[in-house]
């Protein structure tokens, strides 16, 4: 599983009335499930009526988003064609805490999942919308990637690299946005900075004219919304990035909103070292910019 789900071709859920509050809760990564207030019991997936005492008294409720790997099964051949990119993969029978079982993408290697592994919930952006998935919760006995947190008692093995870090050790699978509209002064400012007078920033008719139509921001703009997501989110204070791979996919304009993203996907123990996954995306979803990065964070929390 090495390709970015987000750039999948996956078609998106089938929204009706019933399932709506389930897709909009998972849009902001949380799960919704239904529980019955006549027997008190949880039910999933979204029903009219409560399968155990037909009652239609049924309620949503957030999931503690805790469970176990009931089966799982590794994909190697999709359904779809536009999951092909992405195989193999897992796929699992989640046995929710609160008792339905929920079909789900698992976020792991087959080789980091086992049937009664406690799972947890990994909302994570799949053919570019957020939807809820599964991962191995931390201490789970097979998981390959040790969760544990900074300022947990250490194992004597290894140093703990996350000492004095402030905002302690990342998660693998934690993520963090961050929005704004990009202005004129952008341009200006990063002209000032760095001598790019490019016309496609300055020059409208040029700029109109050009392939894009429009006269665009540098790419420094559009990448810097990243700089300010590793060093205010995550990881936080003090990171700075070691290497970047970003493909600059579309332009970005000027007055255009765009959303950042960064998302842990592996956390060095030893050092404050962690592999992240970034994009930056317009108003419309389409994605700008694309990537993996390195950061290292330098501890800077006062003893
Ligand atoms: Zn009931």
């Amino acid at each position: 599983m090495s390709a970015d789900l987000d750039l999948l071709k996956t078609p998106g859920p089938t929204v009706t009335a019933l399932t709506a509050p389930f897709w909009q809760a998972a849009a902001e990564g949380r799960l919704l499930i239904q529980s019955c207030e006549a027997c008190g019991k949880a039910v999933f997936y979204p029903r009219p009526i409560c399968p155990h005492c037909w009652s239609d008294r049924l309620a949503w409720r957030e999931a503690s988003g805790r469970g176990r790997l009931k089966s799982f099964s590794v994909v190697h051949k999709p359904g779809h064609p536009g999951w092909l990119p992405a195989a193999p993969y897992v796929v699992g029978l989640v046995e929710l805490e609160e008792g339905p079982t929920m079909l789900s993408f698992i976020v792991a290697d087959e080789a980091a999942c086992a049937v009664g592994q406690p799972l947890v919930l990994a909302p994570t952006r799949i053919g570019g919308r957020l939807l809820p998935a599964f991962k191995p919760s931390a201490g789970a006995g097979s998981t390959r990637q040790p969760n544990h947190r900074g300022n947990t008692p250490m194992s004597t093995e290894t140093k703990d690299g996350w000492i004095g870090v402030i905002k302690g050790r990342p998660q693998v699978g934690a993520f963090a946005e961050r929005s704004r509209r990009t202005r004129l002064e952008d341009i200006e400012a990063f002209t000032e900075m760095t001598g790019d007078r490019n016309p496609l920033h300055y020059d409208k008719a040029l700029a109109e004219a050009s392939v894009f139509g429009k006269l665009i921001v540098q790419g420094g703009v559009t990448s810097g919304i990243l700089n300010a997501l590793v060093a205010e989110d995550l990881p936080g204070p003090g990171t700075v990035f070691l290497e970047v791979g970003w493909k600059f996919v579309k332009a970005v304009g000027v007055d255009e909103m765009i959303t950042g993203r960064v998302e842990i996907k592996e956390v060095r123990p030893d050092k404050p070292i962690c592999k992240i996954e970034t994009s930056v995306r317009n108003e419309a979803g389409d994605i700008c910019l694309t990537g993996t990065a390195t950061v290292f964070t330098v501890p800077l929390a006062r003893a």
